[in-house]
């Protein structure tokens, strides 16, 4: 394991801690934290901003986490090493954007298949269509930013915005932002 490697491990340790805290504490840590919670889920230090959202992750987290458990095969399907880099697109040797795909590149068009997996998740804007935590540390560090990150993921999903073109594909390298 390399020292980057070390560090992304410890990041992603630190959050899975924060949820727990956060589970024990009836949804209370993450305004402990408010900050720091709002810059990891939303790229912004003003808190106050979101504090709606701060006790709709804490049932998200509860009803995903419950559902995890349920679900059979769930925990493969979106299983992430702890030394995995953060990604902000599919590894381009694996996938690309769809022919089919007639919308802007950096969206996901009408589609938000991936959005619900389990349960509907909290940060997802219905009105519209739009996820409010693109491009930040949670997006980045788990399964959003990465997404398909394997066939059975984009076959499961039926997503229409990529295909698979290559399953020898391995992201080496942080990617430039803007794929979803
Ligand atoms: S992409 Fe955004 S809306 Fe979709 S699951 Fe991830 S955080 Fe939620
Ligand atoms: S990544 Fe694919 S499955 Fe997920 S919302 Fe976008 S188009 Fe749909």
């Amino acid at each position: 394991m390399t020292f980057t490697e070390l560090k992304w491990a410890t990041f992603r340790m630190v959050s899975y801690s924060i949820v727990a805290i956060n589970i024990l504490t009836f949804g209370f840590f993450l305004y402990v934290i408010a900050p720091y919670t709002s810059y990891f889920f939303f790229g912004d230090l003003r808190f106050w901003k979101y504090l709606p959202y701060f006790h709709k992750y804490y049932f998200y987290s509860i009803s995903y986490l419950k559902m995890t458990i349920l679900e059979d095969g769930a925990l493969t399907l979106f299983h992430l090493p702890m030394t995995s880099p953060p990604a902000d697109s599919p590894d381009p040797g694996m996938f690309r954007l769809a022919k089919e795909w007639n919308f802007p590149e950096g969206t996901c068009g009408k589609c938000s298949n991936c959005c619900n997996f389990l349960t509907e998740c909290c940060f997802y804007d219905k009105s519209q269509n739009k996820c409010l935590c693109y491009g930040t540390l949670f997006w980045r560090f788990f399964n959003c930013g990465r997404f398909p990150l394997s066939k059975e993921q984009l076959d499961y999903f039926n997503c229409p915005k990529f295909e698979f073109i290559n399953r020898a594909g391995r992201i080496d390298t942080i990617t430039p932002r803007g794929s979803r």
